[in-house]
């Protein structure tokens, strides 16, 4: 991390209480370590699962069950607060985004509460996990991507459900600061991966999805796997860890109120080379068959880093090559784990 810029552990006391909505997911009990190792002390995380179902359980942080699109809920949550921190949402990959675009808008509901709880709490800061899928569709239809700029979310054609529920709540953040000074902070994250993230049950990502798969054909010895489209589709990928430091500093960062940013790598890879980066991490070989017909996403698209680079100096750098590693190790011990009888969380239930 750059030193010079500004973040909690520099700006606040260590027992300042800093409040993780969506904890027992994957980003939110990324973050809620990442604090908590930092060496803050009150820490209240916050998910709608019971705590045995969380990704990451923390020792010495308050975890509570709520459902934050409940109003009152999101009052309790957020008392006596400094920042808070919205990861919380019902989502997916794209095989959930594509099927379930009611629940995706419901989330809406999570951010419109949290907010003004947060705004009547006198918060400090609050920060809102937005998406890509917020930026305009017609400019992600070639896997030849141009990178997507933040200017690019309008004129708005954001993806359904998922995209627009992100703009419509990225537009409540910066009302929020222009008519009653809560400072917000808003990040649209480009596909987020590493250990501890949903890797089977139907939610899970292309990297993990792909990498369970890659696993399973070699536990069943049977050397093929699908991939969804022709895979010709090109994305970038975030690990988990740049992902956290980064919501740290662009919390932090006074220049970003209320002013949407990119965070996301730009290293730009088409699904059948991440299959075969992550053939060569298992040292495996597979046949391939596509399904075109099941739900495959953009044609492309990749993050824009000028801005965070200009205003930071910092973007996230982390080798898809080193993270894919750190990831199949943890999915292939989750596999092991899951045979053996053992609680693997982050495989949900269909
Ligand atoms: P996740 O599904 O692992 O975590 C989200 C958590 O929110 C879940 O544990 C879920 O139970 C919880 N939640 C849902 N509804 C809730 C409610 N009503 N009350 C309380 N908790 C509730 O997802 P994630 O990957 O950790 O994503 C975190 C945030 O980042 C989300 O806003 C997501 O849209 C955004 N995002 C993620 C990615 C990515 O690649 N993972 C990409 C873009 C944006």
């Amino acid at each position: 991390m750059t030193t010079q810029n500004p973040t909690a552990k520099s700006m606040r006391n260590p027992d300042d209480l800093i409040v993780i909505a969506g904890a027992g997911g994957f980003i939110g009990g990324a973050l809620t370590r990442y604090f908590h190792d930092q060496g803050f002390t009150n820490i209240r995380a916050i998910d709608k699962k019971p705590v045995y179902k969380w990704y990451q359980r923390v020792p010495g942080v308050e975890s509570l069950c709520l459902d934050l699109s409940d109003r009152e809920n999101c009052h309790r949550a957020v008392e006596g607060a400094v920042e808070v921190y919205n990861l919380a949402a019902d989502m997916g990959g794209m095989g959930f985004i594509e099927h379930f675009r009611v629940e995706c808008l419901r989330s809406i509901l999570i951010n419109t509460h949290l907010l003004e709880a947060a705004y009547e709490a006198g918060v400090d800061r609050y920060f809102f996990s937005s998406s890509a899928c917020a930026y305009n569709i017609t400019l992600q239809q070639d896997p030849n991507v141009r990178a997507l700029k933040e200017s690019d979310a309008y004129p708005a054609m954001a993806e359904r459900g998922y995209g627009w529920e992100k703009l419509m709540s990225e537009i409540f953040c910066q009302e929020y600061w222009a008519e009653r000074k809560l400072k917000t902070f808003i990040a649209r994250f480009h596909n987020v991966y590493g250990p501890y993230g949903t890797w089977d049950g139907g939610r899970e990502k292309a990297p993990a999805a792909l990498t369970r798969k890659v696993i399973e054909a070699q536990e069943s010895g049977d050397m093929s796997i699908d991939i969804w489209g022709d895979g010709t589709q090109t994305r970038s990928f975030m690990y988990i860890d740049d992902c956290v430091k980064g919501i740290d500093m662009i919390t932090h960062c006074d220049e970003l109120v209320a002013t949407p940013i990119n965070l996301g790598s730009s290293e730009l890879i088409s699904i059948n080379d991440l299959v075969s980066l992550i053939e060569g991490i298992a040292g495996v070989k597979l046949d391939r068959t596509y399904k075109l017909d099941a739900p495959r996403g953009v044609a492309g698209r990749n993050s824009d880093n000028s801005f965070i680079e200009q205003v930071l100096g910092w973007e996230p750098s982390t080798p898809l090559r080193t993270g894919m590693g750190q990831t199949y190790t943890w999915i292939k011990q989750q596999y092991a784990d899951r045979a053996a009888g053992l609680p693997t969380p982050a495989a949900e239930e269909k």
